[in-house]
């Protein structure tokens, strides 16, 4: 696939992008439960309509109830909001969650109240070292309540007595998530189930642009792009979950379907400025963690590869060690390294539409670099065939010297023994992944190889019987 052919210019994919960031933060109070979720998936879902490329989009949306018991947590109460505000000494709102989706505190409790200044203070939350700025504050697991505001605001507040009114409820409701699943168009490998790649994104965060709106907009595109590929060699499964909860809530319920996970990426934070930066899975070594190595070199620009480590976003349920999945985390700047982090400041004018298209490009190759990874078998193996007779260099083409035609078909011809994949092969020889696969391409041409991990085809030709 070519992304350019699926894709316009990467102009118009980063202001799709950055279109759908910014609708994306505009949308109402959103938490780990509640409408806010419904109403962010349900734009997604209109994004996805504005051009799908096929009949029926394979959007489904999953409401797992209150109480259910999820590993070792349970589905919360759902949460939603009316209204909340305080009132000031002279009878003006002085916060209002209407204002801007961060001023209450997420999962605030119901309440109703007179309190003095300093009574309220312990329920006030700012950032002294950034006066203009909205602190983002949760507190999903301890019932309390609050507000957040700048603290400039802060600041100007007058000594008096003050009205807290938060409207909402916290009642047994559930969980909402939406699912993604477009199927492999291979047969499955040996037994059954097709294997699967699972990407995900975190959709708890009201307003904020980078931290997750990139993630969601991203997976978006993704989705549209992976549906109109002409052939699929693993099923897609994309999640738009809340954070932490969500993927501890599709772990319990989709045990059957861990097993078939090849590949995983969870995608946060991928408009902002700094370097695409991608976190290794637990493993360290799984193919998507090798190729996302071979991606982002590919790219020529600076990049960072980090290990994994049981902190950040999803992957660390994902990587828990009783399932040890291969998945990997994709975006940026991470969690905390960047001031904007967790802030009104993490707006859509932090994020830039290069950023998100440049993000969009890297994982769409990753992904191309999974699905081509794969396992070989020459079936000459004793001795070197004979290359000059078969017309291999013609069928690789004249675009790449004839010395470096000749390596590559040597090594894939070398190390192509059924236990190498693609991948190893680069690594080892020290060749572009593009010239591994157009030497295999050339001679799986001639029948000098053959897939060893595919569904039952040709067998290798058994060796002589006098070398085996
Ligand atoms: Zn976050």
């Amino acid at each position: 696939m070519n992304t350019s052919e699926v894709h316009d210019d990467a102009a118009a994919l980063g202001e799709r992008l950055h279109g759908l960031v910014t609708t994306l933060s505009a949308a109402p109070v959103r938490s780990i439960t509640g409408d806010g979720v419904r109403a962010t998936l349900e734009i997604v879902h209109k994004a996805l309509a504005e051009s799908w490329p096929g009949p029926g989009i394979p959007f489904e949306i999953h409401e797992v109830p209150s109480g259910t018991p999820v590993l070792d947590w349970t589905v919360p109460k759902e949460w939603n909001v009316r209204a909340a505000y305080l009132v000031g000494p002279d009878g003006s709102r002085v916060v209002d969650v209407a204002d801007h989706p961060l001023h209450l505190l997420g999962y605030s409790v119901p309440t109703r109240a007179r309190l003095s200044l300093d009574e309220l203070r312990p329920h006030l939350f700012s950032m002294p070292d950034r006066p203009g700025w909205i602190p983002y504050r949760t507190s999903y697991w301890n019932e309390n309540w609050g507000f957040c505001l700048t603290d400039d605001a802060l600041r100007a507040l007058p000594d008096g007595e003050y009205e807290v009114v938060i409207d909402t409820t916290l009642t047994d409701g559930s969980l909402t998530y939406a699912e993604i699943v477009l199927p492999a168009t291979e047969p499955a490998a040996a037994d059954g189930e097709p294997e699967e790649f699972l990407i995900t994104t975190h959709t708890c965060h009201p307003a904020t642009a980078n931290d997750n709106g990139s993630g969601m907009a991203v997976l978006t595109e993704l989705a549209r792009h992976l549906a109109a590929l002409p052939s699929r060699r693993y099923t897609y499964r994309l999640l738009f979950i809340p954070g932490t909860i969500g993927s501890i809530t599709w772990l319990e319920g989709n045990r059957d379907v861990v097993g078939r996970i090849r590949h995983g990426l969870v995608l946060t934070g991928l408009g902002d400025r700094s370097d695409p930066t991608y976190k290794r899975s637990r493993r360290g070594d799984a193919t998507v963690d090798r190729a996302a190595a071979v991606a982002l070199a590919e790219t020529g620009q600076p990049h960072r590869l980090v290990d994994f480590s049981p902190y950040g976003y999803d992957e660390r349920q994902f990587c828990s060690p009783g399932f040890d999945l291969p998945v990997g985390r994709f975006g940026r700047g991470q969690h905390g390294e960047y001031p904007e982090y967790h802030t009104s400041a993490d707006n859509p004018d932090f994020v830039t539409r290069e950023n998100l298209a440049g993000s969009f490009g890297v994982l769409v190759r990753m992904i191309e670099i999974c699905e081509r990874n794969e396992v070989w078998r020459n079936t000459s193996p004793h001795g070197e065939p004979q290359l000059g007779r078969r017309g291999l260099y013609r069928a690789i083409g004249a675009t790449m010297n004839r010395q470096a035609v000749e390596m590559g078909l040597l090594w894939v011809l070398n190390l192509a023994d059924g236990t190498n994949d693609l991948l190893d092969i680069a690594s080892r020889a020290g060749i572009e992944f593009d010239s591994v696969t157009a030497a295999v391409d050339a001679l799986a041409g001639v029948d000098l190889l053959v897939r060893a991990d595919a569904a039952p085809g040709p067998r290798a030709t058994p060796p002589p019987a006098d070398v085996r």
